[in-house]
């Protein structure tokens, strides 16, 4: 057994584009890329301790359901680890990606050692999850941390259609974070393929991408001042693909609002920092989640 703050070695990988047909599908699609990998890395069912899977949430982790999630076809309240866990014969963990992410950050990444962070990830869409006191909060139905549907702006008139000023999210609600700041977002928003080309639009300085890059910071920097002055954190590690990609876009507006507009005391106590982890925090924090859960550790988590 590894000790929990060793950095998991990847021995091998597989990785494939989820179906878009039905939850079946999908479900039988990660039992084949778990069977594969299994062999690539030359092992049987009985070699492997347990299995950590992430997913979109809301889900509960204690169950291994999710409850419903917009981005995948057909997972409403999918028992996901005990399907999966059936197919590859090996005990499966489910946790939000999220909150794997945190995990992973906190043992191995950016907040070693913290006791008090919020972790967001800004990617194809925006997430989080909240460490207090050395715990993950789950909340009352283990969904705590949804800060991507954290409201940030609102509608003067609610009977009347989200216009582009205010869109709505696709969890049915408006003024979410993730409505302007994430990746998905962005690019629908502008009519591009990926995110990347709306930033590169607006450093080219075309007006419509230059407003959506502006509305997406100020939505982050509203989401952080919430978080600095509601939570009182010593960190926020902000991870996803569009941080990486774009800091100035993501850390730099946080840091400037907390700095700007949060209670005095709270933001001299905390400090923006990029996740450590990179594309494979998922994986990392997955791996990390079922080692310790399997070994009966990991109570600051569940
Ligand atoms: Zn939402």
């Amino acid at each position: 057994m590894v000790e929990s703050d060793a950095v998991p070695k990847i021995v091998a990988r597989d990785e494939r584009r989820t179906p878009q047909t039905s939850g079946d599908a999908v479900i039988d699609e990660v039992v084949a890329s778990g069977r594969d990998v299994m062999r690539k890395a030359r092992v049987t069912p009985a070699d492997v301790g347990a299995a950590g899977c992430s997913a979109p949430g809301p889900l509960d982790h204690m169950t291994g359901v999710v409850s419903q999630t917009q981005n995948i076809v057909g997972f409403t309240n999918m028992p996901i680890a005990a399907r999966v866990g059936d197919g590859l014969g090996v005990k499966v963990f489910l946790d939000r990606d999220t909150c794997m992410a945190a995990i992973a950050e906190s043992l191995i990444g950016a907040a070693k050692g913290a006791k008090d962070f919020v972790y967001i990830t800004v990617s194809t869409g925006v997430g989080g999850a909240i460490v207090t006191r050395g715990r993950l909060v789950r909340g009352a139905s283990n969904t705590a941390g949804e800060l991507g549907h954290w409201p940030v702006n609102f509608q003067l008139d609610a009977s009347r259609d989200a216009g582009d000023d205010i869109p709505r999210c696709k969890c049915g609600s408006f003024g979410c974070v993730e409505a302007f700041a994430a990746g998905a977002n962005l690019a629908e928003q502008f009519g591009a393929q990926r995110a990347g080309d709306v930033y590169d639009a607006a450093a080219r300085g075309d007006t419509r991408a230059r407003a959506l890059v502006t509305r997406a910071e100020r939505a982050l920097a509203n989401l952080a001042v919430g978080i600095t002055n509601a939570l009182n954190p010593s960190l926020i590690v902000v991870g996803g693909s569009i941080t990486e990609h774009q800091p100035a876009h993501v850390l730099d507006p946080m840091r400037a609002a907390i700095a700007q507009r949060a209670f005095r005391a709270p933001a001299a106590a905390v400090r923006v920092v990029p996740a450590a982890l990179g594309a494979d925090v998922g994986m990392h924090g997955a791996v990390l989640e079922a080692r310790e859960r399997a070994s009966g550790r990991g109570d600051w988590f569940l």
